[in-house]
């Protein structure tokens, strides 16, 4: 049980981090949920949280784009023994004309943002003697796709940084692994389907069977909740020799 643990979920109001932050507290564990908004609803969304579980479950709005919010909401969160790097954005377009804002933004908040939330959580694991860093990287940070340049520069980053994060906390009782995920149905695959069909002039079904799930063996979305239970599994005890590593959720995508 990760009961008396405590997580931070990084972009989690939605997708893979709400669902990571369900699986962790059905596991027993605090957790921190964060984005950049501050609405009603997502303060809703850790009452209903510890409501379901039975655990702490506290929101806490920092943009993941700022290095120093970053740092802040892991202060402020003022204990952290499993971090969940999963903040992350998309766009689809070809290198030339890449708006320059959105490879800033992208690398930003789906790279940079796990290394300063990193930077402020080792302390605090280290005071406590146990930590889990979990990165949610991508098939993407370990394959390429044309037309996302930032998001596949930004997800190899980030197993890169997970595999330096591992071998300065080796000795330690704390691991760093990264999750690549191939598809998982979420609003951030969502909306990259009508886009998707119109580049290919498909209609939205043909674009999804035969463009998006193309590279995915198994031709079905993973879930949210494959994704948590895998998070899980490296808090768990019999992962404490798991670390620097990869796990894919992906339908055998690379085996391909
Ligand atoms: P999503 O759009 O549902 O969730 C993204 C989350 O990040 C949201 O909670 C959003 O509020 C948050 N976010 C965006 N910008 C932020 C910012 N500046 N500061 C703080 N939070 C911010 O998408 P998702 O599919 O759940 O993606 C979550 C992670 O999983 C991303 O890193 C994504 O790259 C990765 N991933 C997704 C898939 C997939 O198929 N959905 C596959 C592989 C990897």
């Amino acid at each position: 049980s990760l009961k008396g643990k405590t997580a931070i979920i990084t972009g989690s109001n939605s997708g893979i981090g709400l669902g990571v932050a369900h699986e962790l507290a059905r596991a027993g564990a605090d957790v921190v949920l964060n984005s950049f908004t501050d609405n009603d609803e997502d303060h809703a969304l850790a009452q209903e949280i510890a409501k379901e579980y039975g655990v702490t479950a506290r929101y806490i709005q920092a943009d993941m784009s700022k290095a120093d919010q970053c740092r802040a909401l892991i202060e402020q969160a003022g204990t952290c023994d499993i971090l969940v790097n999963n903040a992350g954005i998309q766009h689809v377009s070809p290198i030339d004309e890449f708006p320059v804002e959105k490879w800033d933004a992208i690398i930003a908040i789906n790279m940079s943002s796990a290394f300063h939330c990193t930077a402020a959580a080792l302390p605090m694991m280290r005071k406590a003697g146990w930590g889990r860093v979990v990165n949610i990287a991508s098939a993407h940070g370990l394959t390429a796709s044309p037309y996302k340049s930032a998001y596949v520069a930004a997800k190899h980053g980030v197993v890169g940084l997970t595999k330096v994060t591992a071998l300065e906390t080796a000795q330690e009782p704390i691991t760093a692994n990264a999750i690549c995920p191939g598809y998982v149905k979420t609003p951030l695959v969502e909306a990259q389907i009508p886009d998707t069909a119109k580049k290919y002039d498909m209609t939205e079904e043909e674009a999804v069977q035969k463009v998006i799930l193309e590279r995915q063996p198994s031709k079905e979305f993973a879930t949210v909740e494959q994704i948590g239970g895998t998070a899980v599994f490296l808090c768990s005890a019999a992962a404490d020799q798991i670390t620097g590593t990869t796990i894919s959720v992906d339908g055998g995508w690379t085996a391909l």
